[in-house]
């Protein structure tokens, strides 16, 4: 339930301006951010979503230089 509502909360947050809203989501494939108009297929928004907040649950864990990343990420 909770990771159900998680993924939705992601589903609807924009990854440049970080608003979210169930606007954002005009159909169950597509994102348009009401704020900064960018666009694009839900389900790559919601994975960019997914890698930043992996991103940043890392640097939380183990950040002796918070600005790099000990991996490359590619
Ligand atoms: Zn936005």
């Amino acid at each position: 339930m909770l990771r159900s509502r998680c993924r939705l909360h992601l589903a609807q947050r924009c990854p440049r301006c970080r608003h979210t809203a169930r606007h954002n989501r005009p159909s169950r494939d597509r994102f348009l951010c009401r704020r900064c108009g960018l666009a694009g297929p839900a389900d790559v928004v919601a994975g960019v979503n997914v890698r930043d907040r992996a991103r940043s649950a890392w640097v939380l864990a183990d950040a002796p230089v918070p600005d790099r990343h000990p991996l490359p990420i590619r």
